[in-house]
């Protein structure tokens, strides 16, 4: 997996180029961070012990995830006669082929761009990144979130928004760069498996879904260049 919280910081970093649309920009962030979702469903068809692997990269990594995605905002615009949710719909598609893009340039995995017509394109097939990188590579999801958060912090900083939440913002992100030191220490001392390895995943998940939620509070800060 990359990490999310990479993903969320290239998403912000789109505000250089994107345009000033309302409810687009909050798109484009939402929809690169929201693919990872999917580890969701990995986490349920583990606990009911089915093959959770073939499941991830797929359904929320593909070129048709993004139009039906792309459909169903342009509707819901058309039914309530308000342009914000098209302008989110394309924020939401320009943020997961943004999250698609990186996973297929970085992190040694392929993508199923195609899914369900299947067909995955892998650029690293071949490479299995040694032990150490892999505990790296996951337990780094919580340093991303840390600095992502920080991001956050800085820029309402810059633009005097969302002033009341940069307090437990920065509380978050000294949690999630704790958690990177203790999940790292651990794995590479005693290797990544068992409950240990369970609770990463489900803190993973938890620092992912406050993830999203903070963005959607921050929307102020994140919309404001
Ligand atoms: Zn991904």
């Amino acid at each position: 997996m990359s990490q999310n919280g990479i993903h969320a910081l290239v998403g912000v970093a789109a505000r250089k180029w994107a345009p000033q649309k309302e409810w687009l920009l909050i798109g484009v962030v939402l929809g690169s961070m929201a693919p990872d979702l999917d580890n969701l469903a990995v986490a349920y068809v583990t606990l009911t012990k089915g093959d959770a692997h073939a499941l991830h990269r797929t359904f929320t990594h593909s070129f048709f995830t993004i139009l039906a995605v792309l459909a169903a905002f342009y509707l819901i615009a058309m039914l309530t006669k308000n342009q914000k949710w098209n302008n989110l719909g394309i924020g939401l598609g320009i943020g997961i082929l943004l999250h698609i893009l990186l996973d297929l340039a970085l992190w040694f995995n392929g993508v199923e761009l195609l899914w369900p017509l299947g067909g995955e394109l892998n650029f690293w097939a071949g490479f299995t990144p040694p032990a150490w990188l892999s505990v790296i590579l996951d337990t780094g999801e919580f340093l991303a979130f840390g600095l992502y958060f920080l991001l956050l912090i800085s820029l309402s900083r810059k633009h005097n928004t969302d002033s009341e939440r940069q307090g437990s913002v920065k509380n978050l992100a000294y949690v999630e760069f704790a958690l990177f030191v203790i999940f790292a220490t651990l794995f590479l001392a005693k290797g990544s498996t068992g409950l240990p390895y369970t609770i990463y995943g489900a803190l993973y998940l938890i620092s992912l879904i406050t993830a999203l939620v903070i963005t959607v509070k921050m929307k102020k800060t994140i919309e404001l260049v």
